[in-house]
């Protein structure tokens, strides 16, 4: 047998290290549709119970939304199930096509090439454009796709502190003498929930002659007043030159990604970004579905709005209780409870009140910065926000953190 032993044991090892550290991660299994109600089996062979979700990507309720799933339906009757190939070969169907034109118009850019995910899209783009004479200036807490996607360029790396404008300024000075320079950013950063600077970075870009990278899989659809994201809330829509973003989350949350921006980059990419190239076409239901979701959000702001409204009132119930939060003003609100091992507990403690959020702590975030990552949807009606509120308060009061600083936790109960 190849698969010795020696080799099972050396696994199970490394499984068991990544259990006594506390990393071990265990996934819950939902037994209904995505949605603010959801029934959930955590832990694996327990009851199913009812729960509301507070930590889905599902930020315009779009995943389940009645006019995609018939919309879906009727594209399963027209276009087939499966088209087993990639795009060049035959691949690309007349809504391919037509997905493209309708990202290009929603994000107000010159052109789009789909991807099978945003991941794919990271891990392409970079090096379908850049050589070794380039380099590639990003932002030090950018998404883990956008780091493997610098991994797979031979263009130069380099990094500025997180969302420190006089440090990229130095660092695009430093490479003045670079063929092409690529300034990379996520739009709204995940874990913090906070927004890029883009307007200072666009400025940035034009002074020095650099391209602007910007991924919004957690702006798309929703963030600006129309929801076209970050570049529209900063108000450089059009001066963006590559954006990349996903149809997994607030875009009906199947699956798929595109690099949306400039004409010439788009196809070079279509020519020679491998994960495009080798890799299988997004199946014709899911661009039924994400072409049914952008009509819906062309057509009428009121989700992104109910969403906008939602957030405030989220935000404004965890701060009057007492709660430590991260500043910000999008959907993504973090809780802070710095301690690992709270984090977790804290969840557990929730989802026994039938609230569905889950503890984030070290290497998904920096050391001694564990937290509660609550995410608001369009899906959720003010009764879901009232619940979850009660629940934290409940949990918060248990431990008793409710109107303790930051500090008066840690001191508690450790970092
Ligand atoms: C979720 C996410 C991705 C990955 O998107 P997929 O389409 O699921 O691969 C990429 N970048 C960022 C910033 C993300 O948040």
């Amino acid at each position: 047998m190849g698969y010795s032993n020696s080799i099972r044991g050396l696994y199970q090892a490394q499984l068991k290290e990544i259990e006594s550290a506390g990393l071990f991660k265990q996934e819950r299994f939902i037994h209904s549709t995505q949605a603010a109600d959801i029934e959930v089996e955590f832990p694996a062979g327990a009851t199913v119970k009812p729960a509301i979700n507070m930590c889905a990507n599902n930020y315009l309720g779009m995943s389940s939304h009645p006019e995609v799933i018939k919309a879906v339906h009727a594209g399963l009757d027209q276009r087939g199930y499966g088209m087993s190939s990639v795009r060049f070969i035959c691949g690309t169907q007349d809504i391919h096509k037509e997905l493209e034109r309708k990202v290009t118009e929603f994000l107000g850019t010159e052109d789009t090439i789909l991807f099978p995910s945003c991941m794919d899209a990271n891990c392409g783009v970079f090096e379908a454009i850049l050589t070794n004479e380039d380099v590639m200036i990003s932002d030090r807490l950018v998404h883990a796709s956008i780091i493997d996607g610098i991994r797979l360029c031979s263009a130069m790396h380099d990094t500025f502190k997180h969302s420190n404008m006089e440090h990229l300024e130095e660092k695009l000075q430093l490479h003045a003498d670079k063929r092409l320079k690529v300034v990379i950013t996520d739009g709204v950063f995940s874990m913090d929930g906070d927004t890029a600077k883009l307007d200072e970075m666009a400025d940035l870009c034009d002074t020095y002659d650099a391209m602007l990278f910007v991924d919004d899989s957690h702006s798309s659809g929703f963030i600006g007043k129309t929801g076209r994201g970050t570049h529209e809330k900063c108000g450089i829509m059009g001066r963006v030159d590559i954006i990349t973003t996903t149809f997994g989350k607030a875009l009906g949350g199947a699956s798929g990604g595109c690099v949306s921006g400039r004409s010439e980059i788009v196809e070079m990419c279509r020519q020679k970004a491998r994960p495009y190239l080798f890799s299988n076409t997004i199946a014709p239901v899911v661009v039924t579905g994400v072409l049914k979701v952008l009509e819906i959000l062309s057509a009428s702001t009121e989700r992104r709005d109910k969403l906008e409204t939602n957030t405030e009132y989220w935000r404004k119930g965890l701060t009057d209780a007492g709660f430590v939060l991260k500043e910000g003003d999008t959907p993504i609100v973090p809780v802070m409870l710095f301690n690992a091992k709270l984090a977790q507990d804290f969840s557990r403690e929730l989802f026994n009140l039938g609230i569905y959020a889950i503890g984030f702590f070290f290497p998904v975030v920096p050391k001694g910065q564990a937290r509660i990552r609550t995410q608001i949807s369009a899906g959720h009606d003010i009764h879901h926000l009232d619940k979850a509120l009660d629940a934290f308060i409940t949990v918060g009061k248990k431990f008793n953190i409710l109107g303790k600083s930051k500090k008066e936790i840690i001191d508690m109960y450790g970092q």
